[in-house]
């Protein structure tokens, strides 16, 4: 068959170095000229975020961090980053505090240094999210895409292993669904199959030790991987019933994804021969689902919804929000009834291959 695709490179710079954050950050703010820095960190991410810090002098520092950025508190960093007249966004933190420097820079234009400390991996892509009256929006800018990653592996030591395990397993879904979300091309694919392959061998060694720096550089590798597909090759069905998790029952991100991904995997895998088998090869298993169960109990990955708060009773509710924006591409066709089924095996816990 014809090899035919259309795929976007987004320009981003990458820095990837362990122990380096502070000075790889000072060298960046220099060379972007910037006068007036805005730091944005979660009050739990400022210890981190001070030690990222050290070599610059922030014109503001911002801790007002909520996961899934509602609305309200978008516009009040906003209002002020203008009032300030910040030229820098600098982020240190997981997914959330990526997320709030983007909601500023989506409307004000300024640019944003990101320094991840989770695998979340929202700083290599394109996409935004807000909150609203309990709907989560996500959109693409270009705008929102920092200019600059700082990867420090140093700075996810102190990200306790549960929370590694989820957020890596959040990352492992951005590789496993971009395999068949509505721009799946060969290239956001190879980065999925690489970034499967990086964290299947980074996770089991950091649940081994919290500390070992290659479990952490090969996860944190693994996990831009993971958002370079993601970013390209957009939701496919797992992302979407994700959000709708998120955003209408405000449902821990990570640990939500880590969660629904093998019903997922389930369900699609035997309607999409060419994924099953490339993810099965990154895992070296004979089928994808053994290599994601396989790891999962390795990493006692979190196993049932209704352990992070969503009730067996909103099963009805978020298939209704999420039948509609599931992609038409999707392998199988999804229905009322099949993702209700999914969605119940996923609050209890049970074994997935009954999804097949
Ligand atoms: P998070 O940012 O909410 O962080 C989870 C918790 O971990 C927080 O309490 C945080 O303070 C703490 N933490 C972070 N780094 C730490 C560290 N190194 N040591 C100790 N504690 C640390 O969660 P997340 O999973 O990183 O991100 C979730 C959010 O990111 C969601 O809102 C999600 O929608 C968004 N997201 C967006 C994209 C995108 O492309 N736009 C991609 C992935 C995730």
């Amino acid at each position: 068959m014809a090899l035919t695709f259309e795929h976007d490179t987004l320009g981003q710079r990458v820095l990837f170095g362990s122990g380096q954050a502070a000075q790889l950050l000072a060298d960046e703010v220099g060379r972007l000229g910037s006068k007036k820095v805005m730091l944005i960190a979660a009050t739990y991410e400022a210890e981190i975020a001070a030690k990222v810090a050290a070599k610059i002098t922030p014109a503001v520092i911002f801790d007002d961090v909520v996961q899934h950025v509602p609305i309200e508190k978008a516009e009040a960093a906003r209002a002020v980053a203008l009032a300030e007249g910040i030229d820098l966004l600098v982020c240190v933190g997981g997914g959330s505090t990526t997320g709030l420097a983007k909601a500023i820079a989506m409307t004000t234009g300024i640019p944003i240094v990101a320094v991840p400390t989770t695998y979340a991996g929202s700083e290599a892509t394109p996409v935004w999210g807000l909150t609203e009256a309990a709907r989560k929006t996500t959109g693409i800018d270009i705008k929102v895409l920092p200019t600059t990653v700082i990867y420090d592996a140093s700075l996810t030591y102190s990200l306790p292993t549960e929370l590694s395990v989820a957020s890596g397993m959040n990352a492992l879904a951005h590789c496993v669904d971009s395999l068949w979300a509505p721009k799946a091309d060969p290239i956001n694919g190879a980065f999925a199959v690489e970034g499967i392959r990086a964290l299947a061998e980074g996770l089991p060694l950091v649940v081994a030790d919290a500390n070992s720096e290659e479990g952490r550089e090969k996860t944190l590798y693994g996990a831009y991987l993971s958002a370079l597909s993601f970013g390209s090759a957009g939701s496919g069905m797992h992302h979407k019933i994700c959000h709708v998790l998120g955003g209408t029952y405000n449902m821990p991100h990570a640990q939500t994804h880590a969660t629904v991904l093998p019903y997922v995997l389930a369900f699609n895998a035997p309607a999409a021969p060419e994924a099953e088998r490339r993810i099965a090869q990154a895992f070296g298993t004979a089928t994808a689902l053994e290599g994601l169960q396989n790891l999962r109990a390795q990493l006692d990955a979190p196993r049932a919804l209704k352990d992070y708060g969503f009730s067996e009773s909103d099963i009805a509710e978020a298939v209704t929000i999420a039948l509609p924006i599931i992609p038409a591409n999707n392998p199988r066709p999804v229905s009322s009834e099949n993702l209700t089924a999914l969605l119940a095996a996923a609050w209890a816990g049970d074994d997935p291959t009954a999804l097949r």
